[in-house]
C-alpha cells in the first residue's frame, strides 16, 4: 500500500490537456490491473471526480448521486465534484486553457528574470525576456502562484497580514494573484491592471514582502503593487495624498523646524476629521509626531566622520538613516550609531547637508517609480554611493535598503 505523488510538468496553454489525459488513463489501466484506489488523498475533485464511476462501481455512485439530492436538492453545495463530474479535461475549467493569451503590457519595473522557457527535462532556462510574455515577465511571476493556499495559514511566518485580519480570500496572496491574472489575461470584464478590482484587491497589502519569503513559489506581491499602484495612478492621476506621502522625504526637515504647528493635527479633533475627509488619513489615526531633534539637527553630537575620513579610516561604516527614524523616531537612528561607535567603527552618515538622499520608497508606494529613479535624492543618493563604495553599508530601515539598491 502506498501513495504516489507525481506532478507532470504539462502546459494546460498548449498540449497538456492531452497529455495529461493520456497519463491519466494509462494510471488508471495499472490502478485497476492492480485493484487498487485512484482516488487522492487530497480528494477527487475536479481532476479524479470523473473516475468515480468505475472506481466504485454505478451501485455505489448512484447512491453518491441519491445522497446529494436528498441532502442537497438545489445542488448549491460543490456542484460538479464527485457527482456528474464533468471531464478532467474540460478545457472550460482550466486556469490556462488552450485560449489563454496575456494582454500586451510594458511595465515600469523589469519583470524579464521571469520572462523565460523553461525545459521541463533538464530544468534549464533560457536568457532573461525571451520568454514571449506580452507583458514583459509581470504575467509569469503572477503565474508564479499556483494557488496552492500556504498563505491561508496562520502559522506560516508573516504570510499574509492583511487576510489573518479579515479572513476575505480576496485580501490574501493567492486572491491577489488570481485577480492580477485575469487583468493580465483580459478576463476582468473589460478592466486591465489600472482597473478598480485590482486596485481593491492590493489595497490592503501592506507590502510586508512576507509573501516574498513564506510563499513556496515566492510570489512577490509587494513588487506587483508597485507595478499596478504605478497602473492606476497613471490612468487615474495622483491625488493630494499620494503628493504629500511621496514628498514627505523633501519636506520633512522644514516641517521638523514647526513641529508645533504640523502636530496641530493631531491634537484638534476638527483638523483630524478634517485631514479624513480630504486626504483620506483615517481621524481615529494619530500619524507620526514631528519633533525638533532630528538626526540631522542633532548629528553634530553624534560624533560622525566625513566621507574622506570614513574612506582613510581602518574600519568604517556608512550608515543611510531613512527618512522615518531620522525624523520621528531618532533614537533609534542615534542608539544605531552608539552600537557601531562601541563595535570601533567610524561611522559616517551621508545626507546631513544639502537635499535628502531618499530611497524612494514613498515614491514607489504611492504610484511613482520613475520618480523614486531619477528624483526624490537619487542622483545624490548615486554620489553617495560611489563615494563610499568601499566601505561597509549599515541602513536603518531594510525596506529603504531595498528600494535603495533598486531590490523591489
Ligand atoms: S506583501 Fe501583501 S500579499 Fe504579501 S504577505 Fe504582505 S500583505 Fe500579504
Amino acid at each position: 500500500m502506498g501513495t504516489l505523488h507525481v506532478r507532470p510538468i504539462l502546459d494546460m496553454r498548449r498540449d497538456g490537456a492531452a497529455k495529461m489525459r493520456a497519463i491519466a488513463e494509462e494510471a488508471a489501466a495499472l490502478v485497476r490491473r492492480y485493484r487498487g484506489a485512484y482516488s487522492g488523498e487530497h480528494g477527487d475533485g475536479l481532476c479524479r471526480g470523473e473516475w468515480i464511476r468505475w472506481q466504485f462501481g454505478p451501485k455505489i455512485d448512484d447512491a453518491f448521486r441519491a445522497i446529494k439530492q436528498r441532502l442537497d436538492p438545489g445542488n448549491l453545495f460543490n456542484p460538479g465534484k464527485i457527482v456528474d463530474a464533468p471531464k478532467m479535461d474540460d478545457a472550460r475549467l482550466f486556469r490556462f486553457p488552450p485560449t489563454y493569451r496575456t494582454i500586451p503590457l510594458t511595465p515600469v519595473l523589469d519583470w524579464s528574470a521571469w520572462d523565460v522557457q523553461n525545459d521541463p527535462v533538464t530544468e534549464a532556462t533560457t536568457a532573461p525576456g525571451t520568454g514571449g510574455d506580452s507583458t514583459g515577465g509581470l504575467a509569469k511571476a503572477v503565474e508564479m502562484c499556483n494557488n496552492n493556499g500556504h498563505c491561508r495559514k496562520f502559522d506560516a511566518g508573516t504570510m499574509c497580514p492583511s487576510y489573518r485580519v479579515t479572513r476575505d480570500e480576496q485580501h490574501l496572496t493567492r486572491g491577489r494573484a488570481n485577480t492580477l491574472r485575469l487583468a493580465l489575461s483580459g478576463q476582468l470584464e473589460g478592466e486591465a491592471l489600472d482597473g478598480e478590482a485590482v486596485k481593491a484587491a492590493l489595497e490592503l497589502c501592506v507590502s510586508c514582502k512576507g509573501c516574498k519569503r513564506d510563499c513556496p513559489t515566492g510570489v512577490d506581491m509587494a513588487r506587483m503593487k508597485i507595478e499596478a499602484t504605478a497602473a492606476y495612478k497613471r490612468r487615474h492621476g495622483h491625488t493630494l495624498r499620494d503628493r504629500l506621502i511621496a514628498h514627505l522625504p523633501r519636506y520633512a526637515r522644514t516641517a521638523s523646524a514647526l513641529p508645533w504647528l504640523f502636530n496641530l493635527r493631531d491634537r484638534i479633533p476638527a483638523l483630524a476629521r478634517i485631514s479624513e475627509r480630504m486626504l483620506g488619513f483615517a481621524a481615529a489615526r494619530s500619524l507620526p509626531r514631528w519633533r525638533r531633534d532630528t538626526v540631522w539637527r542633532e548629528a553634530p553630537r553624534y560624533g560622525l566622520v566625513d566621507s574622506a575620513q570614513a574612506l582613510a579610516a581602518p574600519k568604517a561604516v556608512v550608515l543611510w538613516v531613512d527618512t522615518f527614524n531620522g525624523h520621528f523616531e531618532t533614537e533609534n537612528a542615534r542608539d544605531a550609531v552608539r552600537v557601531l561607535q562601541a563595535a570601533g567603527y567610524a561611522v559616517h552618515v551621508p545626507g546631513l547637508q544639502g537635499d535628502p538622499l531618499c530611497c524612494g520608497r514613498t515614491c514607489t508606494a504611492t504610484g511613482m517609480p520613475d520618480r523614486a529613479r531619477v528624483g526624490g535624492g537619487a542622483g545624490g543618493r548615486t554620489r553617495a554611493f560611489r563615494r563610499t563604495r568601499r566601505r561597509s553599508s549599515a541602513w536603518s530601515r531594510r525596506a529603504c535598503c531595498r528600494c535603495a539598491t533598486r531590490r523591489w
